[in-house]
């Protein structure tokens, strides 16, 4: 973040900042918008953002404006040219959508507008708070699988230096047990690489680029349980000016000062690209929202613990089916039928349960048809049933699931109270000692400091730490979630818990699962083979045109 001593670069030349400037909300600090570019070059930048360790600007410059084959001038032509003209016309268009809104007063007129946005060297605490939107956001991540966090600058690994922390007498301490688990996860990518690449030999059908991609990602998987939830990142985002704004006041109602002075920078960068959609953020009514949301917050949470304060944490299997709808299947077969009639749902739902159960499977079958992929998803009326989880998994498999929007998801405190998880695969390399010694060292931090500040005490959490969390989806979403993170080239902590999610909702609703043909219940050696072969395939057909 560009506040504190939590350092982050970004060394540009004074050419390259004339390059770059009419297409950025600033050339000096971590949080800045994206303008004058075509939406298809702003997709491009920021898909870059998961397989990239430079800076956003850094890569526009690289490989779009100075790539002679990106043709650069040509895609954006002269409209950057006169930044002056683009705070003008901002300006002249906020005076008139005040009058617009004015007449209207209707707030969904601030979904029509976007923006891009991008915050980097932001902590994992940080990235998951934004990464905490449903409607109107799409972010972009950094990804743990195909970039090594270990890269110093200055000497120094980059992880948030929190500051109460820094400031407090644990300062030492926090920055020793953080080196370790970077010195470690450092130490042991290459050992770790080699095991991988001995135990899974490259065939002759496979080239040397898909074999190397897919062996380095195992290995980075394997060991991102060692990185802490301080570990700094790269987040894009699009989203629309109305979610901007309930984001921005969200951040400010946050435990964390990293993520209220990130709600404060990106407010500064959407002041410049969207100001009229989300300036009630920073109005008496968008402080009164977040002082609303942060004191039920910590009155709810006061509350809880004297409640539930003395109970133990029972301790349950990574997924548990905690409720689900007895009556699911007449729901949904009458869903399916109500839309092509003119009678009352009441009336459907009482002629279904007269039905026998091969007619219901009929009905359900006919409805689904013929899945050829798993895009082909089943419709509406597969929403008319819920099934709740409760899932106590490692951090990492959390992070990736998370993202899913669409469900209702929502965590306990990042902690080291429930253990962590070790991969087989360090076992049999016999890597595990220096990967455990580094995590119980973490654990040991974090108790020390969640004495005196357990807000800032979960940056030291590694990876590898199991989190609980409440997962509510309905059918029509398991089916995608299922399947999509089922499929090979996933990460295996979470097809684990993809895989027995489908098997509990199997046990209790078999008919209703019947067409998840997409599901992948094996384990794989290699998750990323396929997906890289399959790239093989598309640059050999892309070299021949
Ligand atoms: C193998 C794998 C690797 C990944 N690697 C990365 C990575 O490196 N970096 C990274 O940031 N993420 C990564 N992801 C996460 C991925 O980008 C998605 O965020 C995540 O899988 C959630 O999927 P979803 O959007 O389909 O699900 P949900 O958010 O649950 O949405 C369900 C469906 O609703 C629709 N939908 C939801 N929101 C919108 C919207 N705003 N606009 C249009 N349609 C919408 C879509 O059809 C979507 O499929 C990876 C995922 C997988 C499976």
């Amino acid at each position: 973040m560009a506040d504190t001593d939590n350092f982050w670069e970004e060394s540009l030349t004074e050419q390259e900042g004339c390059l770059l400037q009419p297409f950025v909300t600033n050339l000096d600090r971590s949080v800045f918008g994206l303008r004058n570019l075509p939406e298809v070059v702003k997709g491009a930048l920021f898909s870059r953002y998961s397989r990239s360790d430079k800076g956003l600007r850094r890569i526009l410059l690289d490989e779009f404006i100075k790539a002679p084959e990106a043709d650069f001038t040509r895609i954006v032509g002269e409209v950057a040219n006169n930044n002056v003209d683009q705070l003008v016309a901002i300006q002249q268009a906020e005076a008139f959508y005040d009058r617009v809104l004015i007449g209207y007063g209707d707030d969904s007129v601030a979904e029509l507008g976007g923006a891009h946005i991008a915050c980097e060297g932001i902590s994992n605490i940080a990235a998951k708070a934004l990464e905490d939107s449903r409607l109107g956001i799409s972010p972009l991540e950094k990804s743990t699988r195909y970039v090594p966090f270990n890269r110093k600058i200055n000497g120094r690994y980059r992880y948030y230096r929190e500051p109460s922390i820094m400031a407090s007498s644990h300062a030492e301490r926090y920055e020793s047990t953080l080196d370790h688990l970077f010195d470690t996860y450092t130490a042991l990518i290459s050992p770790l690489l080699s095991w991988v690449q001995a135990c899974t030999l490259r065939d002759t059908t496979t080239s040397e680029r898909a074999y190397n991609s897919a062996t380095r990602a195992k290995t980075l998987d394997l060991l991102r349980g060692l990185l802490p939830m301080a570990t700094l990142t790269n987040v894009g985002l699009f989203g629309n000016g109305r979610a901007f704004e309930y984001m921005l006041v969200k951040l400010a109602a946050s435990t964390h000062k990293e993520v209220r002075a990130l709600g404060l920078s990106m407010q500064q960068e959407l002041d410049q690209m969207i100001p009229s959609f989300v300036k009630r953020a920073k109005t008496d009514r968008g402080h009164q929202y977040a002082r609303y949301l942060s004191t039920n917050r910590h009155h709810t949470e006061l509350l809880t613990q004297e409640l539930l304060g003395q109970l133990k944490s029972a301790s349950t299997s990574i997924v548990q089916l905690v409720e689900y709808d007895s009556a699911a299947e007449n729901k949904i077969v009458a869903a399916i039928l109500y839309p092509h009639t003119n009678l009352k749902f009441e009336q459907i739902k009482e002629y279904v349960t007269s039905l026998s159960t091969p007619a219901k499977v009929d009905i359900i079958n006919t409805y689904i048809g013929e899945r050829v992929s798993r895009f082909h998803r089943p419709g509406r009326a597969f929403e008319e049933t819920y099934y709740t989880f409760d899932v106590l998994a490692d951090l990492g498999a959390y992070r990736d699931l998370h993202r899913h929007r669409v469900l209702t998801q929502e965590r306990q405190n990042y902690s080291v109270h429930h253990g962590y998880v070790v991969p087989q695969e360090l076992e049999e390399a016999r890597l595990v000692e220096p990967y455990k010694k580094a995590l119980e060292s973490a654990a040991e931090t974090n108790d020390l400091i969640s004495k005196d500040l357990p807000d800032a005490a979960q940056y030291v959490v590694p990876f590898a730490y199991k989190v609980r969390w409440r997962m509510k989806l309905n059918l029509r979403e398991v089916y995608h979630f299922v399947e999509l993170r089922s499929s090979r080239q996933g990460h295996p902590s979470y097809r684990a818990i993809a895989q027995e999610m489908y098997q509990q909702v199997r046990a209790v609703h078999p008919s209703l699962v019947a067409n998840m043909h997409f599901v992948d219940l094996n384990n794989y050696a290699l998750e990323r083979l396929t997906a890289e072969q399959r790239i093989d395939i598309k640059l050999k057909q892309q070299n021949q045109k």
